[in-house]
């Protein structure tokens, strides 16, 4: 049995979804060999902040509504939770869908909140991480994320979707305690998404986004639902599948460093309707930073990030990336926005945030030098 299934799934009709997310589970046992009687299981959607469903930004409901629904037949309670960025859960779960199929199914949805230590593993980079007490007190996790790229981290699947278990504005601080390094940041994924482990992922990859992801990309329809035990290996042999290399994809360069055994791809473990060599053709990838040349310093990791640029054109002076900022980076002022360079970690939170897409990513000149005799 391959270790990630593929369903080709073109649309969001919630009968061809129900039975896709169904023909995912039965492939690894079904869902009763995940989840228990009387269990209660946090369905961790992908929320980041108040969006409508059409703009892709957010795990499709008929996808939640799916899951929950086999939740429920199997006697376990779930609950729907995340934490966004910046916007009122409420208002952001009602935006995505969330608050609705809550209502249909008589069930919670979740803000993340309350920290608490997420005990240390192992092996891990970072000592004390605080996730919500309603991620440890949940008997099982399943994590239902969207299939994007990222600015910061190239792409955002099954292991960054579990950043959000982190409450409120304590992300932010996660940012400006890593700063520049994207490997760093990576690493805290990796010990975020380790300490949680998720008993299963299924991926809406049915339309995501690619260009300029998570928030003000393009629609891009993938057509396909992916589901797995390890979301790290389907993360890596996604990765190539969309196009791009696995040097430029930080979490898994700090994964080998690390040493994990998920660094070594076997095409077989990939099954259903597409295979491990299928390529989406024309995927737009973030031209952040090529991760494989000089050292993590500060100074060099400025010039071979691209950095935030305002498009004042498009601002509508909401003041919600100023606001994002951990680094103190951005000064907002009449539909103005004045950022330091000097101080801003790359971490993209404002461009993440904005809901008009009035900020860009800029390459510097020695990153296009790089990634033009890199590519
Ligand atoms: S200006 Fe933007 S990219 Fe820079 S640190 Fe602030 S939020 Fe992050
Ligand atoms: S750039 Fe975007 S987030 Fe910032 S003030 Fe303008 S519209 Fe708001």
């Amino acid at each position: 049995m391959g270790r990630i299934f593929f369903i080709r799934q073109e649309s969001y009709d919630q009968a061809a979804i129900n039975e896709a997310v169904r023909r995912a589970f039965d492939h690894f046992g079904g869902v009763s060999s995940f989840i228990g009687k009387g269990e209660r299981v946090l369905l961790k959607v992908n929320l980041v902040s108040g969006h409508e469903v059409n703009r892709r930004v957010t795990t499709d409901p008929a996808i939640v509504r799916a899951v929950a629904g086999l939740v429920l037949e199997t006697g376990a309670t779930p609950f729907i939770a995340d934490s966004p960025g910046i916007d009122g859960f409420k208002s952001a779960a009602e935006k995505a869908g969330f608050m609705d199929i809550a209502r249909e199914l008589g069930i919670e949805c979740k803000e993340l909140t309350d920290p608490v230590d997420l005990p240390a593993r192992e092996g891990a980079d970072f000592r004390r991480i605080q996730v919500s007490r309603y991620v440890l007190e949940a008997d099982k996790v399943i994590s239902l994320p969207k299939l994007k790229t990222h600015g910061q981290m190239y792409l955002t699947m099954g292991v960054k979707n579990l950043f959000g278990c982190i409450p409120g504005r304590l992300k932010a601080g996660w940012h400006y305690n890593v700063g520049l390094n994207r490997e760093k940041f990576a690493s805290l994924l990796l010990d975020i998404y380790l300490g949680v482990r998720p008993c299963f992922t299924i991926l809406d990859g049915v339309t995501g986004m690619h260009g300029d992801g998570p928030t003000s990309g393009d629609p891009y329809d993938f057509g396909i639902i992916g589901a797995c035990v390890d979301a790290l290996t389907m993360d890596f042999h996604l990765c190539r599948m969309l196009g791009g290399r696995l040097e430029d994809y930080p979490l898994y360069m700090a994964a080998k460093r690390r040493g994990l055994p998920q660094c070594e791809l076997d095409d077989s473990d990939v099954e259903g309707d597409i295979t491990a060599s299928h390529v989406f053709p024309g995927v737009k990838l973030p031209k952040t930073r090529s991760m494989r040349l000089l050292p993590h310093l500060p100074f060099i990791d400025r010039m071979m990030t691209s950095r935030p640029v305002h498009i004042p054109e498009l601002c509508i002076g909401c003041g919600r990336c100023a606001a994002v900022c951990a680094a103190g980076a951005l000064r907002h002022e009449n539909k103005h926005l004045y950022f330091d360079y000097g101080k801003c970690i790359r971490c993209y939170c404002c461009h993440e945030m904005c809901p008009v897409k009035a900020i860009k990513f800029k390459e510097s000149g020695l990153l296009r030098l790089v990634n033009f005799f890199t590519r």
